[in-house]
């Protein structure tokens, strides 16, 4: 297969190309400042408007997004993102309003992030929520930060370690090690629980507290769930929940009745912001009354109290042992939160349990069509996701072929490789918004792909066939890291 080889916007300039006409000066020209306070020369690609135009547009024709097809990308919940968030965060109101503005002039912006924090209170149970953390991870270190006060403000200062299982997201470790703590990992049983000998073994006054994903990236249930968090709490620590993936629980289950003190959310998951390149993310976290006095300042809260004339004045409050700011303003406030708040007010209460309803009963149907077509590890009664391995007896595919010929069929491929602890995994997640069509469709193109598998395997090494692109040699693309496309004549990467 031919791979395109398409020029860069600085190949394909041309000098004396322009895409913009200056009007007139209507202001009085000044001098330019004094010459060794300018650049020499600025290197920026010359083209008409029509060819920066068409360029972009070519290049988005590559890309595959949820609005283009079915994207089962597992523990990235790719759902469908409504076009009415699109309208509503470019509202006026929202739009062309400063974070520094008097907050008496942003009352609508206020009331909009107040509600929000009220909202994702009520849907996960916990008793504060900050909005400011700019994606999942970063909600991660926020958390943990606040555990380590609350341990700090207590004079425990043994506690250094985190308690982390196998199957979790790598970004869970990351976090704590941030911090300086030291991960102890606990493992999965055979079940894809936490592992509760293992955990008691693991529980002492040096513990920080566990983080767990719960589903897990199994897309399990934990069974125990109420004995992991008794054991965690029973040696003084603290339960962080991942709840970057709460799709299925939306409605039906709240983190914070089950005894978590600490979890994030990610609204460009489960509240539909989209993202992948498509979007900013967004990480509130929500804790427990015993965390309360510990939120990133400012929250969001009630200034000056209203009656039966006056609207109450909303403004911003900082906790009382606040761990401080962690993100310039307040957070994502147009591309994330308002599109967050539009999504939970269309669907209410009643609608965001549909929507963890048929998440799982999307998982299920797909992991019932597969099973006996591909091994299925855990297989019981899966959440939003399940992990399925990408391997056959006698056969040397693996989970990337499949993931790659399944682009020649025109699906995103699932995830790959993650979580660890499968073999050739591949982490199907289909969300609420598919249809049964859809999911037929996918089904089929697997199990045909599981013969071709049998059949023709050099077709699954060498695919995908039918992309722009072909398949790109992953060991060179890492040992030959090219970041930029394109350097300025003269550039010395060695300096
Ligand atoms: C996506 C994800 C994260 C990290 O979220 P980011 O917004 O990508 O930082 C953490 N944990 C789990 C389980 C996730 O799926």
């Amino acid at each position: 297969m031919a791979t395109i080889v398409e020029p860069t916007i600085f190949e394909l300039s041309s000098p004396g190309r322009t895409g913009v006409t200056m009007p007139p000066p209507d202001v009085p020209t000044v001098d330019l400042p004094s010459k060794d306070l300018l650049r020499s020369e600025l290197p920026l690609p010359e083209l008409a408007e029509v060819d920066v135009v068409r360029h972009y547009t070519r290049l988005s024709k590559f890309n595959y997004s949820v609005d283009d097809g079915f994207y089962p990308l597992g523990s990235c919940t790719m759902k469908y993102n409504p076009k009415i968030n699109e309208d509503t965060c470019r509202l006026p109101g929202y739009l062309f309003t400063h974070p520094l503005q008097p907050i008496e002039t942003v009352q609508g912006n206020l009331v909009l992030m107040y509600e929000l924090q009220e909202w994702l209170k009520e849907i996960s149970g916990f008793a504060g929520v900050t909005l400011q953390p700019a994606a999942g991870a970063h909600g991660e270190f926020t958390g943990v930060l606040m555990m380590a006060a609350y341990h700090k403000s207590r004079g425990d200062t043994k506690r250094t370690k985190m308690l982390i299982p196998d199957a979790a997201h790598g970004t869970n470790p990351a976090s704590a090690g941030m911090l300086g703590m030291s991960v102890v990992t606990i493992p999965s049983d055979e079940r894809g629980n936490v592992d509760l000998k293992a955990l008691e073994a693991a529980c002492d006054d040096t513990v920080v507290g566990m983080m767990v994903t719960n589903p897990n990236t199994l897309g399990m249930f934990d069974e125990h769930i109420e004995k992991v968090v008794k054991l965690v709490k029973d040696c003084g620590g603290l339960m962080y929940g991942d709840g970057a993936n709460l799709n299925a629980l939306l409605g039906i289950v709240r983190p914070g009745d089950l005894g978590f003190d600490v979890m994030h959310f990610n609204l460009h998951k489960t509240f539909s912001v989209p993202h992948g390149g498509g979007g900013p993310g967004s990480g509130p976290v929500g804790v427990s009354e015993r965390l309360l006095d510990f939120l990133p300042s400012p929250l969001v809260g009630i200034v000056e109290e209203g009656d039966e004339d006056i609207e109450p004045l909303y403004g911003f409050v900082t906790p009382k042992h606040s761990i401080g700011r962690m993100k310039a303003f307040h957070g994502h406030f147009g591309g994330g939160l308002v599109r967050a708040y539009t999504y939970i007010a269309m669907h209410g209460p009643d609608g965001l349990k549909d929507i963890a309803q048929y998440a799982v009963l999307n998982a299920n149907y797909l992991q019932a069509k597969l099973r006996g077509t591909y091994t299925i590890p855990f297989d019981r009664i899966c959440m939003h996701e399940f992990v399925a391995e990408g391997r056959f007896e006698g056969s040397d595919v693996r989970a990337l072929d499949i993931a790659k010929r399944l682009m020649d069929y025109k699906f995103h491929p699932p995830t790959n490789y993650f979580p660890l602890i499968v073999h050739e995994a591949l982490m199907i997640e289909p969300t609420e918004t598919e249809n049964k069509d859809t999911l037929d469709k996918f089904a089929d193109a697997l199990i045909k792909i599981a013969e071709e598998a049998k059949s023709q395997p050099e077709l699954l090494h060498n695919a995908p066939h039918t992309t722009p692109f072909g398949r790109m040699d992953e060991v060179k693309a890492a040992r030959e890291l090219v970041l930029c496309c394109w350097l300025p004549e003269g550039y010395d990467s060695e300096k």
